[in-house]
């Protein structure tokens, strides 16, 4: 199957600091990916080199079969989304405007939002649980509503690649399960990447795992391959016991002390 998301050969450096070592990685739609391992990993760093917030060099990055570094913005915008994992809008907009601008991307210069843009921004804020808040003032809600909101603009950009940071960091643990269940029942269509801290939910909700140690891929593979004490001793230094989640066979990790 072609991928959706092609990294080759990424090396990436803040100033002197390479944080990203020659990664080679490969996403194909209808999967759910998650990329984790210790603070400081680069597990931001590289979902931000695939969201273009960096300029990539050229052959590093393909989105759909092009490579980044020839696409601008808008076009990015139109093959992706993102749900950051620090969320900065300082300015009042309504959460029902900070939703709708989600469409911005799919417009001609000067041309109006239509009934559709109207229709698909109910649909993502109903989904996310977010349409009683449409007409607050977005930095007015809590983290996790905002966290939310995000989370409808992303639906709502209408995106075949949805790149999630810690997505869940805010929730609490109900939302959290119907934050992440919006995305494993969309992900027939999507590609979703999504940086994970929780490691028992990564497991238990992804097709794939990438585990990331200073910079470079230790591991990648079915959460059944990558989620076992050696790794996870060798990478975050502590000792655990694996079991098995009873709702779909995933590993579970039980933490010794
Ligand atoms: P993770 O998401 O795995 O916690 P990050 O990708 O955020 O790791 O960071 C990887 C490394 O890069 C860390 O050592 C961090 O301090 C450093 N780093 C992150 N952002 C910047 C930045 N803007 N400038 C300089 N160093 C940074």
């Amino acid at each position: 199957m072609d991928s959706t998301v092609k990294v080759q050969g990424l090396s990436f450096s803040y100033g002197k600091d390479e944080i990203l070592k020659d990664i080679n990685l490969s996403f194909e739609r209808g999967k759910f990916y998650s990329i984790i391992g210790p603070n400081g990993s680069g597990k931001t760093t590289l979902l931000k080199n695939i969201g273009k917030t960096f300029n990539v060099p050229k052959n590093n990055i393909f989105l759909l079969n092009e490579d980044i570094y020839s696409m601008n913005n808008k076009e990015v915008a139109k093959t992706l989304a993102v749900v950051p994992q620090n969320i900065a809008i300082e300015y009042d907009f309504t959460t029902y405007e900070v939703v709708l601008m989600s469409r911005t991307p799919f417009k001609k210069r000067f041309q109006d939002y239509n009934s559709e843009d109207f229709d698909r921004v109910q649909r993502a804020m109903k989904l996310t649980d977010t349409w009683e808040l449409k007409d607050k003032p977005i930095t007015s809600l809590s983290g996790g509503e905002q966290q939310r909101v995000i989370a409808a603009r992303a639906l709502c950009q209408d995106t075949p690649i949805v790149l999630l940071d810690e997505p869940t960091s805010h929730l609490d643990i109900q939302h959290q399960i119907s934050f992440l269940n919006i995305f494993k029942e969309l992900k027939t269509k999507l590609t979703v990447i999504a940086v994970m801290h929780d490691l028992n939910l990564a497991s238990l909700y992804s097709d794939e795992i990438i585990l990331l140690s200073k910079g470079s891929v230790l591991a990648t593979g079915s959460p059944s391959k990558v989620i076992n004490r050696e790794n996870i001793k060798n990478v975050y230094g502590i000792e655990v016991d694996i079991i098995r989640n009873t709702s779909n066979g995933s590993p579970y990790i039980l933490i010794k002390i």
